[in-house]
């Protein structure tokens, strides 16, 4: 039987709050307790039709706006957003299990930091001009049209900000299809832009699974671009299915980061703070997250003592409680997958020297899917352990002798997204960074963030980049006028 307190989630289609069109909905965990406590639409090429359609119609007027205009909306959403800050921090840790405390000090503040820098930004973006013998050349930056945007669950609204934001700035309407898993502050989301008086039409929000939703937005035609964050597989599916169709794609996926300790690095508490953070943020659940840690073997052993006895001090709990610092994973079918990789490393010949196990925090999230934060050591740089991307809370240690070493190991998979280096040595840190096959390197600190830089992988783990101009020149097409001047 429906439990009356359900939450029952609309989709967001032409300015209003609509059920989905075939009535199908799906569950939503609360991951910290197992239970479902919500169900969103399952939409369908029906309901994709209606956005699309609805953003087609709301084109020619929100393009036409000067960017200004566009910065005034945005500014307005974030507005509403902030107005019901509290309730978008708890939706977003009820929803995916992280602690309260890092919704509250990264996640709601960072998308709303997100819809205000790209409302500034489009107020400052220039396009170029060339001038030669044959005349004048101007670069005209025009939107797209409908632009798709689809996000994962680990940082929902932070994540689905980060797309729609530039896509709305540069001209474009938008329909966007966030995770299935993580629904609810997207949905509160499209109440906020109601709130702040967006145009109907100009944003339409779609929830539903990847296999329904997802593929019927990446097929539709209407749609000119996609957007995209995600698994690698997924990844590649949107790449096959957009490829013959002509859409301009950016796919933000998976990683595999290493963080290299060299001997000489400075091991202050601030240094190792953020070590930490960088394995274990999120329940090891961002993308940036650092997974493999390659030390100098001359450091090994201490840093390995002191490193596991820090993680042993990690408290896993509900993610209300203050004092959490690791909440839930995701899901229960992430539960199984963490539990298998680290089944997968004992196989491999790995040595577990903390976690490795489920938590129970008992009390109301006696049946929540919790994971110790998990060190292994002693596995070949090529296994699978090392090769895949687990995205939870398991991190490997890796020796190596020499620099060039290390570059071939943090090297040796299909992925590239970020990496971390830590060093006293100026010049190795350069040198480092330049050969690291790797979109981000941070040099002794980790996921600090200018939104202005270009963000994204290379390998398996991107297409194109995000962040300032280049977001802005992703959801434009440059077209080039040419005057003749004698
Ligand atoms: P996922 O690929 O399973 O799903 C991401 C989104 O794509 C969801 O909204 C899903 O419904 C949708 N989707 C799935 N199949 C689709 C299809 N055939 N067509 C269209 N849409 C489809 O990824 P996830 O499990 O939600 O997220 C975790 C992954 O995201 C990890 O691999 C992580 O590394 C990656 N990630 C990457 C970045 C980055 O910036 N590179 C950031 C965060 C997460």
């Amino acid at each position: 039987m429906e439990s009356p307190a359900l939450l029952t989630l609309t989709n967001y289609v032409d300015g209003r709050l609509l059920p989905p069109q075939g009535k199908r909905y799906l569950d939503v965990h609360e991951p910290a307790t197992g239970a479902v406590f919500a169900r969103c639409p399952e939409s369908d090429r029906a309901d994709i039709d209606a956005a699309v359609g609805a953003a087609q119609r709301a084109f020619p007027a929100w393009s036409a706006l000067h960017p200004e205009e566009r910065a005034g909306h945005l500014h307005r959403i974030a507005n509403a957003v902030q107005q019901r800050f509290d309730e978008f921090v708890a939706a977003e840790s009820r929803d995916t299990g992280k602690p309260l405390s890092l919704a509250r000090a990264l996640d709601i503040p960072r998308a709303m930091m997100n819809l205000r820098f790209f409302a500034a930004a489009a107020t400052q973006f220039a396009s170029e001009s060339h001038t030669n013998a044959d005349g004048l050349n101007y670069t005209l930056r025009q939107p797209l049209g409908v632009a798709g945007c689809i996000s994962p669950w680990n940082l929902p609204l932070y994540l689905f900000t980060w797309k729609i934001a530039p896509a709305l700035a540069a001209g474009n309407t938008v329909v966007a299809k966030p995770s299935e898993i993580t629904p609810v502050s997207a949905w509160l989301f499209a109440q906020a832009c109601i709130e702040a008086g967006l145009p109907p039409g100009v944003l339409n929000i779609l929830h539903g699974s990847g296999a329904g939703a997802g593929q019927a937005l990446i097929e539709h035609d209407g749609i000119a671009a996609i957007s995209f964050t995600g698994s690698t597989r997924t990844g590649a599916a949107i790449a096959a299915a957009t490829a013959p169709r002509f859409k301009k794609v950016s796919l933000e996926m998976g990683g595999k980061n290493p963080t290299l300790i060299f001997a000489d690095w400075e091991a202050s508490d601030a240094n190792w703070h953020t070590v930490i953070r960088s394995a274990f943020a999120n329940q090891g659940q961002i993308c940036l997250c650092g997974s493999r840690i390659l030390i100098e073997r001359t450091c090994y052993e201490k840093f390995k003592n002191a490193f596991v006895e820090k993680v042993r001090a990690l408290r896993v709990g509900d993610p209300q409680d203050a004092a959490s610092d690791l909440g839930a994973v995701v899901s229960r079918a992430h539960f199984d997958k963490v539990m298998g990789h680290i089944a997968l490393a004992r196989e491999e010949g790995g040595s577990v020297l903390c976690g490795g196990e489920p938590v129970a925090p008992g009390g109301r999230c006696a049946q929540g899917w919790f994971i110790a934060p998990t060190v292994i050591e002693g596995l070949a740089a090529d296994c699978r352990t090392n090769q895949e991307e687990i995205f939870g809370p398991v991190v490997t240690l890796i020796p190596f002798d020499r620099e060039a070493d290390a570059l071939a190991i943090a090297n040796s998979t299909r992925y590239g997204l970020a990496a971390s280096v830590w060093t006293s040595n100026l010049s190795r840190a350069h040198r480092v960074a330049a050969r690291l096959e790797s979109g981000i390197v941070w040099i002794n600190c980790w996921l600090k963030r200018d939104l202005r830089t270009p963000f994204g992988g290379v390998k398996s783990s991107g297409v194109g980049r995000e962040g300032g101009a280049e977001a802005l020149r992703f959801f434009t097409e440059p077209k080039n006028v040419c005057i003749q001047l004698d």
